[in-house]
């Protein structure tokens, strides 16, 4: 099964989202929990969600992906930063009890001068705060670009998180392609080298979800800034290879392209047909 998707916007709700994913060929899909910029997410409206999960399911949908919102930062060292980081991801994790086995992602943070040490040590703290044992959501780790002081740009750093947390078994780890080219990891040139090394850092078994971007800079530029697919820096073949790859090609594919809904669409049907044999 290729479980192919992009973002939506959570505006009108869980069954929107759906309808619209179904309506341009995809069959999983990210959304934001909240305004990216943070603030109070919408209340949960439980027939909405009932009907939501039928469709997904009916469809054979894999799993959703939340992206928590980007300003949120679990290791600022403004205490009220950290707390807002808290209050944020401790409400999400009760709104995704709703939608069961989930997928939340989220950007470990910028340690903005403390040093990487003490910003997993805050990450850690925080996560062991809001994770619960029971709950099936797995918590994403996304991989990133190395912009200023951001935490997890290198395999080694997420590694650390996750040997750290109470929890590991919650915790996995989501592949950003424009992130990790930007980082310095060469996907255009060496994607399997670059999944030899994830293998051997954090372990293939921990990789749960894949951001598909291409980007607008170049190879190791700790830039950040998503292309459309096929016209940025890794190019349309980089792509095909990441999709089609033995050791990932199984797991759920996001476009986070800038895109409308339209461009979307043509993307997926695009990446549809280089995975036509499925
Ligand atoms: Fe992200
Ligand atoms: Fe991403
Ligand atoms: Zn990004």
């Amino acid at each position: 099964m290729f479980y192919i998707g992009c973002h939506l916007s959570a505006s009108k709700g869980y069954l929107h989202m759906a309808q619209e994913a179904i309506r341009i060929g995809a069959n999983t899909f990210q959304f934001f929990t909240r305004n990216p910029r943070g603030g109070k997410a919408k209340d949960i409206d439980e027939q909405d969600v009932a009907a939501f999960l039928e469709l997904i399911s009916e469809h054979q949908f894999g799993p959703i992906l939340a992206h928590a919102p980007y300003t949120l930062n679990p290791c600022g060292s403004d205490p009220r930063v950290r707390s807002f980081a808290f209050e944020v991801m401790a409400d999400d994790m009760r709104r995704m009890a709703y939608t069961p086995g989930g997928y939340y992602n989220f950007h470990p943070g910028s340690h903005v001068g403390q040093g990487i040490e003490k910003g997993i040590d805050l990450i850690v703290e925080l996560l062991d705060e809001v994770i619960d044992p029971n709950q099936t959501t797995q918590v994403l780790l996304e991989t990133m670009s190395g912009k200023g002081s951001e935490v997890g740009s290198r395999f080694e750093e997420l590694r650390a998180i996750i040997d750290r947390v109470a929890c590991p078994e919650k915790l996995g780890v989501c592949f950003d392609t424009c992130h990790v080219n930007d980082a310095g990891y060469d996907v255009v040139n060496d994607l399997d080298g670059v999944l030899d090394e994830f293998d051997r850092v954090i372990g293939l078994d921990r990789l749960h979800a894949i951001h598909l971007n291409d980007s607008k800079n170049p190879f190791g530029s700790h830039k950040d800034r998503h292309e459309k697919i096929g016209e940025g820096t890794l190019g349309l073949e980089a792509v095909t290879r990441v999709i089609t790859n033995k050791r990932i090609r199984h797991l759920p594919f996001y476009l986070e392209t800038p895109n409308e809904i339209d461009g979307y669409a043509r993307e997926i049907q695009l990446l549809r047909q280089i995975r036509s044999d499925e």
